[in-house]
Order: C-alpha cells, then structure tokens, then sequence
C-alpha cells in the first residue's frame, strides 16, 4: 500500500504540535479535514495519543508545576538563608565560648575576695592570706587562659 500523504498534512501537524484542537483549527483545515481521509486519519491517530497521555496522566500523580516551582523556590531561599547566616552563627559561638570563659575568669576573681573574707573569720596570718590571695590570682588568670583558649578551639572545631 503506498500512502502519499496529503499536502495540508503538514499544517495540520504543525497546528496539532502547537496544541491547537482539531475542532479549534481555522475553517478551511477543518472542512478539508472532513473531506480528506488521509488528514482525517492523522487527527484521529493524533487524537488517539492524546486520550492515552490523558489517561496516563489520571493514573500517575503528577505533581502540580506551580507547587514544584514553589517547593524549589523556598529550598533556594533557605539555602541563601543558612549561607548569610553562618558568618552570624560563627560569631555566637566564638561569643558563647568567651562569655563562658569570662564567666569562669569572674569566679576566679572572686576567689581572691573568699579568701579575704576567710582571713577575717579566720585564724590565718596577714602574710599567708596575703600570698594565698596572690597565688591564686595567678592560678586563677592561667586558669582563665586555658577555658579562653578550650572555647576558641570549641568554636572553630564546632564550626567545622
Ligand atoms: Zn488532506
């Protein structure tokens, strides 16, 4: 059977490819339509994919592309989001750490001053209150060094 096609095929194609109807086409391609097998016949195969698509889709759930295009938009706005706020994270770590640190300096400040009131309820002597208090001043600012440093490398080890 050789099949030449008819020479409105093409500009039936191209208007179905546009997604035009087949009802919907200009006047004159509908009425050769009607009177032409040949494009009659792409219109009907034409037809018959689109009812099968049509079914497809009923079956499988395709997401909606309004919601996709939204979902991608707050996953892109939430991504920027955590990029602008790692400088900020960063920076309270490293101020969490220091407060702690400063913290810790304040209790050992005030151990000098415990000190002091223990030698006035105390039997302790002037002098050995006096070094007591001293040294632990010393103890307490190497101490306070130390939790300074542990919490920098804290923030930068949390950091990573
Ligand atoms: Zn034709």
């Amino acid at each position: 059977m050789k099949h030449k096609g008819c020479e409105n095929e093409p500009r039936i194609l191209e208007a179905l490819g546009q997604g035009v109807a087949p009802g919907a086409m200009e006047g004159s391609l509908r009425r050769h339509i009607a009177s032409c097998a040949s494009c009659a016949e792409v219109v009907s195969v034409y037809e018959l994919f689109q009812n099968d698509s049509e079914q497809l889709c009923a079956a499988v759930p395709v997401p909606n592309a309004g919601r996709v295009w939204w979902r991608a938009t707050l996953a892109a706005r939430r991504a920027a989001a955590e990029q602008a706020l790692r400088p900020i994270l960063i920076a309270e770590r490293a101020a969490l750490a220091v407060g702690g640190g400063v913290l810790i300096a304040l209790l050992g400040l005030a151990a000098p001053w415990l000190a002091e009131q223990m030698r006035h309820s105390s039997v302790f002597s002037e002098t050995v209150a006096h070094t007591f208090s001293l040294s632990s001043l010393l103890v307490t600012s190497v101490i306070v060094c130390l939790v300074l440093m542990a919490g920098a490398l804290y923030a930068l080890w949390a950091e990573k």
